[in-house]
């Protein structure tokens, strides 16, 4: 079995241009599961020997409702079906409360997380990132999704243990 990577966030953060990036190889196959929700997306990648599956959703809100209401439900499907659960924000937009909500759900979810900060491209890395270790989910790690930059090292660090 592939180890399983769901990419959870705020819409807007960068989520499906990661999945196109992490889903361009060669082996790459967007998988059409019957009976799955369209609101999530399968697909597979590789990185030197290991193959992984990767899944993209549309974002959660983060609304001020609480975050059971907000959380989208396909995003609460996808942390359940993955081994690694990568929570991205947007060094851009800075940290939000909405970013926070959806920390405070992930911190006791009992799946890997890993803080992605994304959008790090032409940013000074150190105080782009400064904000985000408030979220009490660790070591954030930054990257530019559209760019690349990173990308292949947060991949190779967070498939280690597989
Ligand atoms: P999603 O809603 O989380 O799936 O976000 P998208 O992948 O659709 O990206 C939202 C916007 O952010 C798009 O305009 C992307 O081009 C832009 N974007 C994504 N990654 C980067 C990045 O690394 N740097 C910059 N500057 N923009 C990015
Ligand atoms: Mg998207």
């Amino acid at each position: 079995m592939n180890p399983v990577i769901a990419l959870v966030g705020r819409p807007n953060v960068g989520k499906s241009t990661l999945f196109n990036r992490l889903t361009r190889s060669r082996d790459a196959l967007v998988a059409d599961f019957p009976g799955l929700t369209r609101d999530r997306k399968y697909g597979n990648g590789a990185l030197g020997d290991k193959t992984y599956t990767v899944i993209d959703t549309g974002g959660i809100s983060g609304d001020e409702d609480g975050i059971d209401a907000a959380m989208a439900e396909q995003s609460l499907l996808a942390i359940d079906e993955a081994d690694i659960v990568l929570f991205m924000v947007d060094a851009r937009a800075g940290l939000i409360a909405a970013d926070e909500a959806i920390a405070n759900h992930l911190r006791v979810n009992q799946k890997k997380t890993w803080l992605v900060v994304n959008k790090t491209d032409g940013l000074e890395e150190h105080s782009a990132m400064a904000d985000f270790w408030q979220l009490g989910l660790g070591d954030p790690h930054s990257i530019a999704a559209a760019h690349g930059r990173n990308v292949t090292a947060l991949i190779d660090e967070v498939l280690a243990p597989f």
